[in-house]
């Protein structure tokens, strides 16, 4: 069986935003992660540490998913709530607006982005502290737009990959809005809200050490300053009532705008259709073993596996029509199924035009 697609608060609300239920990606499976090596295999190139898998991430949480966690009595949820316990104790990037990335764990990400190391998935220095022992994410439930948006495959290729990368960008401009809209409905006023805006102060000190400076908390947190679990749950008890309505209506133009991609890209992933004319783009890598070519096409975690014998008949698709040329590849003895075909397309190896 496979899991939802969305925690359920998000799933009520895109839901009622897309009119219908976002169709499940069966290949990527966080319960048998697709990416990990096979038991006694050693790790490739591309495969994800089996200690980790895709969680070389720390999420940033608004406030009111925090409050979630922290209301969340379901005992299964009991070690993810120690988890991010833990986070609001060592203070950092603890906020009225939730928990920020700690400034250490974003400067050995990005180094690995700026060398081009490939330490997503495989570097256990950036694992999430929600990540369990025994593979499972301790926030499930309540995890934030990355979390809930992020699969290493697609069961339609890149058109699934727009469909999600467009959501994550829905989630995280609701996420900013709501998180923005309980802090001012809570009263976080005056110079708490400042710091808010403008960011942590100079005189904070740079907080690579994992240790927060008391007077920085007090500022941050003015009148609620000890009382941040009260301020989480509350945001958690107002967001939860809100309606999709009111959702838009405090997100403003900003969630408007990304609302109207996300359906747009949300039409494309559940209408599959094959344009009446096709041409090859030009292609990156290809794998190309006896039987089957591994075609590289959006992301080298998802690439199309097509019959080898295939690869030379698809320069015939140079714009004419898509029925004539899968005759002619039909006719040279290869046969070219409508799924075939589908896919050829969904992973953007075949365009329009
Ligand atoms: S919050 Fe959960 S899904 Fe997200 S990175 Fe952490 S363990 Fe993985």
């Amino acid at each position: 069986m496979s899991e939802p697609a969305l925690p359920p608060l998000y799933a009520r609300w895109m839901l009622a935003h897309l009119g219908g239920p976002i169709p499940p990606e069966t290949r990527a499976t966080c319960g048998s992660c697709a990416m990990v090596p096979p038991p006694d295999e050693p790790m490739g190139r591309t495969h994800f540490d089996p200690t980790t898998k895709c969680c070389t991430f720390v999420p940033r949480l608004p406030n009111f998913l925090v409050g979630a966690v922290l209301l969340d009595e379901d005992p299964t949820a009991a070690q993810g709530r120690v988890t991010l316990e833990g986070r609001m104790l060592a203070g950092i990037g603890v906020t009225p607006l939730g928990l920020a990335r700690p400034p250490a764990w974003d400067l050995v990400y990005r180094h690995g982005v700026v060398r081009g190391d490939q330490t997503f998935g495989r570097t256990r220095l950036l694992r999430c502290p929600h990540f369990l022992a025994d593979g499972r994410c301790g926030i499930w439930k309540h995890r934030e737009g990355v979390c809930a948006t992020w699969y290493c495959r697609h069961e339609r290729g890149a058109v699934g990959f727009d469909f999600w990368e467009a959501l994550g960008g829905f989630l995280h401009v609701i996420e900013r809005a709501l998180s923005y809209d309980a802090v001012l409905a809570l009263g976080v006023d005056g110079a708490a809200l400042r710091r808010l805006v403008d960011g942590p102060a100079a005189a904070d000190g740079p907080a690579l050490d994992g240790r927060a400076s008391p007077a920085a908390q007090r500022a941050t947190w003015g009148e609620w300053y000890d009382r941040e679990r009260e301020l989480y749950i509350a945001t958690a008890a107002r967001v939860e009532r809100l309606g999709w309505d009111e959702i838009r209506a405090i997100g403003g133009p900003e969630v408007e705008a990304h609302g109207r991609l996300v359906r747009e890209a949300f039409e494309r992933l559940v209408w599959a259709r094959t344009p009446e004319r096709l041409r090859l783009v030009p292609l990156g890598s290809v794998d190309i073993g006896r039987e089957t070519a591994a075609i590289v096409s959006h992301r080298t975690y998802d690439p199309l596996l097509v019959p080898s014998a295939l690869l030379p008949h698809l320069a015939r698709f140079d714009g004419r029509p898509t029925e004539l040329v899968r005759a002619e590849i039909t006719a040279a003895g290869v046969p070219l199924e409508a799924g075939t075909m589908q896919k050829l397309v969904d992973w953007g190896v075949l365009v329009a035009g």
